[in-house]
């Protein structure tokens, strides 16, 4: 068993699909260990996609990130961290595979409605940088 962190961004809540997204976690058999609405702040952001604090795009992602709320997820099941990845599709929505999340979703390379970790590694870090233990309970 693996645990992965998804977040459906701020485009995906204000286009009214949160229920969609879980719906297709659900019906992948990945199952919500740990659910919350939460509007980020600039300085929670920036920590958790501080990896690509050198990139060009890390501002306006940040300022994207933190213009709405988004619903921070922790999923559980085998493989959860690549099966999640794969029904996310790729980065840039016009390249994902069609029936993913992105292509289905996501409005270009930044508004592009999911998050998912993209190793075990960064999932541990990921998942512990926005939930308790106590809170995760699936
Ligand atoms: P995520 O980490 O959100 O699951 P990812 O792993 O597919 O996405 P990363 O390379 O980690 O992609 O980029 C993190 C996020 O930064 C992307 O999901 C997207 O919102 C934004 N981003 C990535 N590349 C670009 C770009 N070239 N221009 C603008 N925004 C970008
Ligand atoms: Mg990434």
């Amino acid at each position: 068993m693996e645990r992965t962190l998804a977040i459906i961004k701020p485009d995906a809540v204000a286009a009214g699909v949160i229920g969609e997204v879980i719906r297709r976690i659900e019906g992948e058999g990945l199952t919500v260990a740990a659910m919350r609405l939460a509007r980020l702040s600039e300085r929670e952001t920036e920590g958790f996609y501080y990896v690509h604090r050198q990139r060009p795009f890390f501002g306006s992602l940040v300022k994207f990130m933190t213009s709405g709320p988004c619903v921070l997820l922790v999923l559980r099941g085998t493989d959860a961290v690549v099966r999640w990845r794969n029904l996310m599709g790729s980065t840039d929505p016009s390249k994902a595979e069609p029936g993913t999340l992105r292509s289905l979703f996501g409005t270009n390379i930044e508004r592009n409605a999911v998050h998912g970790s993209d190793s075990e590694d960064s999932a541990s870090f990921e998942v512990n940088y926005f939930f308790k233990g106590t809170e995760i309970v699936g």
